[in-house]
């Protein structure tokens, strides 16, 4: 007799999905750091009702874990269990505008967003110019720069729970913190409704521009990374201290910290997933025994590492 894999339990119990759901897939390619093992299963979902019953229909003890760009992820090197799941721009990719409102799906990349805000005239969304990230993404991490934050322009998102149930949150129901949301973990966001202000489309675009140049000139955006790995301490930045434990340019194995940005950690090529966070807990902890403080990732790490 042969077991049952993981795809063949969710295909019986879910038959007629529609969306694309494939075995063992390598998820290095699907994100920045490009390092890690395989999701067990992923699933891309042809739209909002096809993750809907799908989740209601996927056995309660399978762990489900999403991600968007993965700009801010290492994926541990021994993959992730369950279902990863992976919304498409096809079906997750609108923009539209209503007046002062945009309302996106969470597929949408960051940089799009605020493109499309510009066009419209609306001010407020510029800083999304030099985040590479999705919009489902900004919603879970309060994604920021240049002074604004994804909490400063949301008005609501949508999402689907575990069960396969769709919930609206408002803005106050998202619990937007420093780089974080505290909306229920198990939430999978499918579109995001925000409010720009009236402005001039051409002082937005080069503002767009400034942002871009401030990027280019300040950060390895380049190279295989995942952005700021350390969230700033209250009052200080984590680059300072960093840079004070004498990390900048610190090596382990095909990883390294920045020369450029030395909270920026990046594979130089051929890293692990393993080097990349073994690198990260050495700057912690010598940035603990030079200053005292103690550091938080920023970066969310998932899946399994190898033995
Ligand atoms: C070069 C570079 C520069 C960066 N600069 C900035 C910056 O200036 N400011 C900043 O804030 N960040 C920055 N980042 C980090 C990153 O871009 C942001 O955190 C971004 O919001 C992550 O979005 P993502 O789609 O890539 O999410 P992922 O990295 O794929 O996932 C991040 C988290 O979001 C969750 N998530 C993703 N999609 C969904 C969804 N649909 N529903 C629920 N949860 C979801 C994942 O489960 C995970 O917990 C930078 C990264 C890089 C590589």
């Amino acid at each position: 007799m042969t077991a049952h894999s993981l795809i063949d339990d969710i295909r019986a119990a879910a038959p007629n999905l529609r969306g694309r759901l494939l075995e063992n897939q390598s998820l290095a390619d699907l994100t920045w750091f490009r390092v890690g093992g395989p999701a067990q299963v992923l699933f891309s979902p042809a739209d909002e009702e096809d993750l809907a019953t799908f989740l209601a229909a996927l056995e309660p003890s399978v762990p489900v874990t999403v991600i968007g760009l993965g700009s801010n992820l290492i994926v541990r090197d021994g993959g992730i269990p369950g279902v990863t799941i992976r919304l498409g721009g096809k079906a997750f990719g609108s923009v539209e505008i209503d007046g002062e409102m945009i309302r996106a799906g969470t597929a949408v990349p960051d940089m799009r967003l605020a493109k499309t805000a510009a066009e419209a005239g609306l001010d407020g969304l510029a800083f999304f110019r030099g985040i590479p990230g999705s919009v489902g993404g900004a919603l879970r991490m309060n994604a920021g720069a240049h002074g604004g934050e994804t909490t400063d322009v949301l008005v609501e998102a949508r999402g689907i729970d575990r069960k396969g149930e769709v919930h609206s949150f408002t803005h106050a129901e998202m619990g937007f913190r420093y780089r974080h949301s505290s909306a229920p973990e198990n939430v999978i966001f499918t579109s995001a409704t925000f409010r720009g202000r009236p402005g001039d489309r051409e002082e937005i675009e080069a503002e767009m521009e400034r942002v871009t140049a401030a990027r280019e000139a300040a950060q390895p955006i380049r190279e295989r990374t995942g952005g700021s790995t350390f969230k700033n301490p209250e009052g200080g930045k984590a680059w300072q201290l960093i840079d004070a434990a004498g990390c900048r340019g610190l090596v382990r194995g095909g990883a390294q910290v920045s020369e450029m940005h030395c909270n920026f950690l990046i594979n130089r090529g051929g890293a692990t997933a393993a080097d990349i966070e073994g690198l990260g807990e050495e700057v912690r902890r010598r940035v603990r025994e030079t200053s005292g403080v103690e550091l938080h990732w920023e970066i969310k790490r998932i899946g399994v590492e190898t033995a």
